[in-house]
């Protein structure tokens, strides 16, 4: 298997522009993609500001700044010289799936294909591909440019030297991986769910406001209360994983997605990314 020495990220959101930051910064040359061209520059203009960020707070030097944006260039198409793919886009299987056959007609055929998805299937996405066995979850949690913990989920037609590859990718990001089976949620998703489930619960039934919830959750000694959590993650991306994990676990009660939470993602209140969530950010 080839060194792996490029990676194209897909998707310029929030997990997309962390993912592409972090293997720039170990020094992998990064492409980013996402289908809106403003969204790339987006993404880029975010890119440097945290690396000014980085640069005031002493962390690295401004000539580190300039070589490790100069490693991440935005790109309109998939057609790159990839040697591995991180897929960060929408959490929808259907638009994923789309977007791996497109990118296994162009990429290396020696390229290894990743999934940052929080809960749909690797078995399930690896079947829109011809070479399954190529193809793995890569799942950074967010921020990604701060968390240290990756999970790779390894589907049912994953090939393990594909996996002992992200292994060294992951630590050479000074990362550390924890190998999933594939189930739904994997494993930190499906643990943290009863955070958001019970916490929406709380609000659905009147018993306490989101406000007193996360105040009573950090005075607990949580970092986040649940809902400043959401904001974080994006409401609409918290959802469809409750969604998910809910229809994976065949319905399972425990699991069934909140009327609160869906009326947010409805009215387009999806946190801090669209300026209002379940707290105002003042943008919208
Ligand atoms: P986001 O909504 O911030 O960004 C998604 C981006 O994908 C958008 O810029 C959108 O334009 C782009 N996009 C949509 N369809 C596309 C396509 N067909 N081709 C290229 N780009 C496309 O989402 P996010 O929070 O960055 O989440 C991305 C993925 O990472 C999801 O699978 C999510 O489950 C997973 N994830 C999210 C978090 C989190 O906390 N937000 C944490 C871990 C994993």
């Amino acid at each position: 298997m080839k060194n792996i020495k490029t990676i194209l990220v897909a998707g310029a959101g929030t997990m997309g522009q962390g993912i592409a930051q972090v293997f720039a910064q170990a020094g992998y040359h990064a492409f980013l993609f996402d289908v809106q061209p403003e969204f790339i520059q987006r993404g880029l203009q975010n890119i440097d500001q945290s690396l000014a960020a980085l640069v005031t707070k002493g962390k690295i030097s401004k000539e580190d700044a300039v070589a490790i944006a100069s490693r991440i260039k935005g790109t309109e198409t998939v057609d790159v010289p990839a040697d591995l793919v991180v897929e960060a886009i929408v959490e929808d299987a259907e638009a994923k799936r789309k977007l791996f056959a497109a990118i296994e007609k162009v990429v290396s055929p020696s390229a290894i294909i990743t999934s940052n998805t929080s809960s749909i299937p690797i078995t399930q996405l690896a079947s829109s591909l011809r070479h399954p066995e190529r193809f793995a979850g890569l799942h950074f949690f967010n921020p990604a440019t701060v968390m240290k913990l990756v999970e790779i989920i390894s589907g049912a037609a994953t090939d393990p030297q594909v996996v002992e590859k992200l292994q060294h990718v992951v630590k050479s990001l000074g990362k550390v991986s924890v190998i999933a089976s594939d189930a739904p949620g994997f494993i930190v998703n499906r643990v943290a769910r009863h955070y958001y489930v019970e916490a929406l619960k709380l609000v659905e039934e009147g018993v306490a406001s989101h406000e007193q919830i996360d105040q009573l959750l950090r005075a607990s000694g949580f970092k986040m209360g649940a809902f400043e959590l959401m904001d974080l993650i994006g409401i609409d991306i918290n959802f469809s994983v409750t969604s998910s994990l809910y229809n994976g676990f065949h319905q399972e009660p425990r699991f069934r997605p909140s009327r609160v939470q869906q009326q947010k993602v409805l009215a387009g209140h999806l946190g801090k990314k669209s300026g209002r969530g379940f707290y105002d950010y003042g943008k919208s």
